[in-house]
């Protein structure tokens, strides 16, 4: 044989995903998740927000909540730019226990006092299953951080919530590993879930983490349930956030997930990735001139 035609054995495909007609799939362990049960996209209402085709939604906020004055300006901020959903962290998931760890329950109140005031539904993380009754109580959505994707117990708990969650993609867990994530909350009864890819840990140190825009297709190809982009955290600096948001609509995603601060350099939390009023205002008008190019309205 010609060198130069070695054959190279290729990772193989896992069957009965790809290349067969849907039809004569067989049921992934995933299955609730899995599109081979449930063909359509779906797609999740909460409040005037709809996450999933043909919306591409933004959802953008501070890292942390910090102050009032932080929040509300920053979700005006957003708000007028064009954002559907207002994030913000109550409890942060921080690598150091000498950080700020959030406002905890006066975050929340700060949460509701700018969805109030914005008319945006929030979204805010739960980092532990004896919070949940009252994170739930505030938030519309409930976010699952990187740290605990694979929390199966916070995971069934969450299954009995009444409210929708927003599950990222774990620092080191494969997209199979992530649909079984998400087949925990499923199986235990919540339906609605939004699942987050957020940049996996590679080899690669130029950047926080390594953004995996070719989950989004596998995802999009494996599971009806809508899939979002994170770039703030997979890239880690303000710069490359717009072009890698903009490049998650065109890969297809159901949206994105940004950070934003009204004074970036004063953050208490993800200063550095966080984009300013001006550059997210020149984000959302990107994506509107983009989104029909996609069968997409922003
Ligand atoms: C966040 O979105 O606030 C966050 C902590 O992200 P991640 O869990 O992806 O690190
Ligand atoms: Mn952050």
């Amino acid at each position: 044989m010609n060198a130069n035609c070695a054959v190279i054995s290729e990772p193989q495909t896992p069957p009965g995903i790809v290349g067969l007609p849907i039809d004569r799939q067989e049921l992934p362990p995933y299955r609730l998740a899995s599109r081979v049960a449930h063909q359509d996209s779906t797609a999740i209402r909460v409040r005037e927000a709809l996450i999933g085709d043909p919306k591409f939604v933004v959802i953008a906020g501070p890292c942390s909540v910090e102050d009032e004055h932080q929040l509300l300006s920053t979700a005006g901020i957003v708000k007028d730019s064009g954002a559907n959903i207002l994030r913000g962290g109550a409890f942060k998931p921080r690598s150091s226990p000498y950080s700020f760890q959030g406002l905890e329950e006066e975050g929340l109140r700060l949460l509701d006092k700018a969805r109030k005031v914005s008319g945006l539904p929030i979204v805010t993380e739960v980092m532990d299953s004896s919070d949940i009754p009252l994170v739930e109580s505030y938030a519309d959505i409930l976010q699952v951080g990187t740290r605990n994707s694979q929390n199966f117990s916070l995971l069934k708990n969450l299954g009995k919530a009444r409210k929708p969650v927003l599950l990222k993609r774990g620092l080191m867990t494969t997209v199979d590993e992530f649909l079984m994530s998400a087949e925990y909350i499923l199986a235990s009864g919540n339906s609605e879930v939004i699942l987050c890819e957020r940049g996996i840990r590679t080899f690669e140190t130029s950047t926080r983490n390594t953004l995996d825009l070719s989950a989004v297709l596998v995802l999009k190809e494996r599971t009806h349930l809508p899939v979002i982009v994170d770039p703030s955290h997979a890239v880690g600096i303000s710069r490359y956030v717009s072009p890698l948001a903009k490049a998650a609509l065109a890969v297809g995603a159901d949206g994105i997930m940004v950070e934003v601060h009204c004074d970036p350099e004063k953050a208490l939390c993800d200063g550095d990735q966080s984009l300013g009023p001006e550059d997210f205002r020149h984000l959302m008008n990107d994506l509107r001139i983009m989104a029909p190019l996609f069968n997409r309205e922003v």
